[in-house]
């Protein structure tokens, strides 16, 4: 499947495509990481410093990335390939693990980005390999992609751990003035990274005290008791978190509050039963909002 299809599932488009058929291509824009260093920043979170090569990635809206995970020693990485439909396809079927991860720093001088990972409870490829990273470990980039903050004077950012990276980067590149919420839910006080904040903002931790990551609905309790400006031009929402509470937060962004699409990016970052290979298999269910 290519991004169009991907975004626009719900449509079950049938794309016919015209014009040169070309051979499948590596992306422009892939760029091969090693690792420089890790750092445990908490017990459940370690940031990855690669180096590289052509960072210049200097769009403060653009947050988020897929990385593609080599093995350790690896002779030839694998890289993906696009089809002249835009499709991903692997060189003789072999593929390694990707996933879509947040760039919680940029520095072009020195050509490093970090990462930070949450070390979750039912690690995947993409955790695995962070809890092993070591330096001269090869990862492959694609991106920057997505959509970050719009300008705005009141903002409400919201997520999980995985949301965590994109909320903290986006506080701090908020002008001193803005004013607004930051809800961010971890499993207790030691999860806790406090991420600065303009003067006018609040943060509120969301503890789920050992309940399981993706079963509460602290996140979207906190959203119920936001009081929201007259003006909804002025307002603007970001956050990511798992599935189930992306929907609720989705709907209840829709019907009760009736913000306009865009005023605010919401991202469904996990699925509680599925992993990412999982959920593309499942189809738009398990990443749009239901
Ligand atoms: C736009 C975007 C930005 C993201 N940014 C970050 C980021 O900066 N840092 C970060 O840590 N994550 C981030 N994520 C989330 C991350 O991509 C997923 O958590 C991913 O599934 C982890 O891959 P994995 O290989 O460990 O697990 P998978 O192989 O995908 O899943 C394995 C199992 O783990 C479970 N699982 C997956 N993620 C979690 C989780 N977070 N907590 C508990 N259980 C989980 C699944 O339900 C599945 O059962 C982002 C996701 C998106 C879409």
């Amino acid at each position: 499947m290519g991004p169009i299809g991907f975004i626009a599932a719900r449509e079950r488009l049938e794309i016919q495509w015209e014009g040169d058929q070309a051979e499948p291509a590596l992306p422009h824009d892939l760029r091969v990481l090693y690792v420089k260093s890790t750092e445990d920043i908490a017990p459940r979170f370690r940031r990855v410093t690669f180096r590289g090569q052509n960072l210049d990635y200097d769009r403060d809206d653009q947050l988020h990335c897929r990385l593609i995970f080599q093995p350790r020693g690896i002779a030839e990485p694998l890289w993906p390939m696009l089809d002249h439909r835009g499709h991903v396809v692997w060189p003789d079927n072999v593929a390694v693990p990707t996933r879509v991860y947040t760039i919680r720093h940029i520095d072009a001088a020195k050509q490093e980005i970090a990462i930070d990972f949450s070390l979750h409870a039912n690690p995947g490829p993409a955790t695995r390999w962070a809890m092993d990273a070591r330096p001269d470990d090869i990862v492959g980039i694609l991106g920057p992609a997505a959509n970050g903050p719009k300008q705005a004077e009141f903002y409400v950012l919201l997520g999980d751990e995985t949301a965590l990276p994109g909320m903290a980067r986006i506080l701090e590149s908020l002008p001193a003035t803005a004013t607004g919420h930051a809800f961010i839910e971890v499993d207790s006080k030691v999860d806790e990274l406090p991420p600065s904040c303009p003067t006018g903002g609040s943060i509120r931790w969301l503890h789920r005290n050992g309940a399981g990551a993706g079963t509460t609905t602290l996140l979207e309790g906190a959203l119920r008791c936001v009081q929201w400006p007259k003006n909804p031009d002025k307002t603007f929402l970001w956050g990511g978190c798992e599935h189930k509470a992306f929907s609720a937060i989705y709907r209840h962004l829709k019907k009760d509050i009736g913000l306009s699409r865009d005023r605010f990016v919401l991202y469904s970052h996990w699925h509680r039963s599925l992993s990412e290979e999982e959920i593309i298999a499942s189809g738009a269910e398990a990443y749009l909002p239901q």
